[in-house]
């Protein structure tokens, strides 16, 4: 039953501020998922878009072949990020309708998620935006740059989000205030009198990642691959489970088009390959 309370979508049920905590199986098949706030939601097919080392643990470590849960359990994830969002005074800065991918030295190219405290930030990632207002001038500005989930450490067992609040500390702040700070510096080399247009600064650590998305270790683009044994990282959307799926950026390919892509595939899985397509064909006529 489709209630407009849900945000109700081609008939479909779109929850918010509900946490997945566990799957409930039974005779090799998932009957239902319960909530953190005790609710439960049955169903006869499940597609899990969670990261898989967390979809495993939901549903049971002794519900997978030990070879399998062992193999995905000790995957890496990619690096992380630590973001600035700028918010600018009006009229201040000119926008550019287009992202900036900026090097600090051609040689980081290649180098910039090895870094130390001295090397750090090595490139970034910046886009703007603007107000339906006007085209001339940004309004706010995000940049991104790699850092690792181990320089968080120190602060690996807080968990905060806006839902569910948990203060890190005084030396957490005073790190994000480091590093935001070492970044502008970087940022204002390359947007000479940037500083001087800002109105407030915003950072985001991989813990943020990690506590939002639920990512491992607020990884960017899922598990590591390597060339050299692609099996490793490789996850079949279809689970031993008979009415369980995979997908998501460690499933298939990472990223916006990527997951996309892989959400295909998972669909696949269960309708067929063959009418999928043909149905996907046949909207675009
Ligand atoms: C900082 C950053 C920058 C990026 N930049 C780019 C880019 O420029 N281009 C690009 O292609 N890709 C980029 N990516 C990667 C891209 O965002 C991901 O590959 C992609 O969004 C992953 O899609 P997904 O469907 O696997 O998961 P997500 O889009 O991450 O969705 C997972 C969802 O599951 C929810 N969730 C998690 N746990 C639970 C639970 N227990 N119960 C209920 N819900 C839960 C999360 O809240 C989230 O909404 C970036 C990623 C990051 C972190």
């Amino acid at each position: 039953m489709c209630y407009p309370q849900n945000n109700c979508i081609y008939g479909g049920e779109v929850y918010k501020h509900k946490e997945v905590v566990q799957f409930d199986v039974a005779e090799n098949s998932v009957s239902a998922v319960k909530m953190n706030d005790g609710s439960t939601v049955s169903g006869t097919t499940f597609i899990s878009n969670l990261d898989p080392k967390t979809t495993l643990k939901m549903v049971g470590v002794d519900k997978f072949r030990k070879s399998y849960f062992n193999r995905i359990d000790s995957l890496e994830g990619v690096i992380s990020a630590f973001s600035l969002y700028i918010v600018f005074k009006p009229e201040t800065f000119k926008y550019r309708n287009h992202n900036y991918y900026h090097f600090t030295s051609s040689d980081h190219i290649w180098t910039s998620q090895e870094y130390d405290e001295a090397s750090w930030p090595k490139a970034f990632m910046a886009s703007m935006s603007t107000t339906k207002k006007t085209d001339v001038w940004a309004d706010g500005m995000t940049f991104i740059t790699y850092i690792k989930f181990d320089d968080l450490m120190l602060w690996e067992q807080t968990f905060n989000t806006t839902s569910e609040k948990e203060d890190r500390g005084e030396s957490y702040e005073t790190f994000k205030e480091r590093k935001a700070e070492k970044f502008l510096q970087t940022i204002e080399l390359k947007f000479p009198g940037f500083r001087n247009c800002i109105k407030s600064v915003h950072a985001s650590t991989p813990l943020s990642y990690r506590d939002y998305i639920g990512g491992y270790k607020g990884n960017m683009y899922g598990y590591e691959k390597d060339s050299n044994n692609p099996m490793k990282s490789f996850i079949a959307s279809k689970t031993k489970l008979n009415n369980l799926y995979l997908t998501g950026q460690s499933i298939n390919m990472h990223g916006v088009l990527g997951v996309t892509i892989g959400a295909v595939v998972t669909c696949s899985e269960i309708l067929g390959k063959e009418y999928l397509v043909n149905k996907i064909n046949s909207s675009l006529e």
